[in-house]
């Protein structure tokens, strides 16, 4: 597993290491492919004035900074965008957007959400609060997960395993299969969270006999972990998993799933 496409730097707020530091140690450990996907999340700063403050996401408006190919690794501009609701909107959809980050008006106001995935490869869609879940039926829930899905920058669905919000996995895996989207098997949630195991396997097993491909990204914190995925590949080695399903395999195979399933990034 050559590629780590699910990463946080410090523009995360809760995780501790630079862009420069992860892409060294990814060279360190020979990873082909960096994903770097901060947050775009409700967890980092509040609202003002019922709308979020552009500024307070610049981190994700300058990503054509960082090369494409750095210490030898390729790196990828993602996000790791919040779940906000039943209907699988994303963070930042309601929060309009009328100024630059220097006060400017922008010629057509739009959204936040509009904004940043205009700037990105590709984006991690995750529940990280599930409160707007409570109560719903699995029909809504799976509902959700696919109209998620159905964003044409969303690549992946971030560790569905762990995110307390159950869902028609067939269902569900049968969209990704036709869009040719991705399902993770995520390494922090096999490290840390032993109850979710069952159900990232489950998961899995799902995968490998509907035929849907898989990617494997650590959710590393800090750059000691990234490109590490002990976890996961114990846990693909132990149900057999076919390899030609494993997305982030090499650097070649994910580009290639990117390309169809989402478009050829700017400037690769
Ligand atoms: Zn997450
Ligand atoms: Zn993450």
């Amino acid at each position: 597993m050559a590629c780590d496409v699910h990463t946080h730097t410090i523009f995360s707020r809760h995780a501790y290491s630079t862009i420069e530091e992860n892409v060294r140690a990814a060279a360190e450990l020979r990873v082909e492919l960096l994903g770097s996907t901060d947050h775009f999340s409700c967890m980092l700063y509040p609202e003002r004035n019922g709308a979020f403050d552009v500024r307070d996401f610049q981190y994700l408006y300058n990503l054509s900074a960082w090369p494409r190919v750095w210490c030898g690794v390729r790196l990828l501009r993602g996000v790791e965008a919040d779940i906000v609701d039943l209907d699988g909107r994303l963070f930042g959809w309601d929060s309009p957007i009328t100024d630059e980050i220097n006060g400017h008006p922008l010629t057509a106001p739009t959204t936040l959400k509009e904004r940043v995935f205009g700037k990105i490869d590709y984006a991690i869609a995750s529940i990280h609060d599930d409160s707007f879940a409570e109560g719903a039926s699995l029909a809504q829930t799976t509902a959700c997960y696919v109209h998620a899905l159905e964003d044409p920058k969303v690549l992946i669905l971030g560790h569905t395993g762990r995110s307390g919000v159950p869902f028609d996995v067939d269902e569900v895996l049968t969209v990704a299969k036709e869009k040719g989207k991705l399902i993770e098997i995520n390494e922090a949630t096999l490290a840390r969270h032993r109850e979710a195991v069952g159900q990232c396997q489950k998961i899995a097993e799902r995968c490998a006999e509907m035929g849907v491909m898989i990617s494997t990204g650590t959710d590393a914190h800090i750059s000691q972990s990234v490109g590490r995925v002990d976890h996961v590949r114990a846990m693909l080695e132990g149900i057999h998993f076919p390899q030609k399903l494993v997305a982030t395999r090499d650097a070649q195979t994910f580009l290639g799933v990117l390309e169809r399933a989402v478009g050829r990034p700017q400037g690769l």
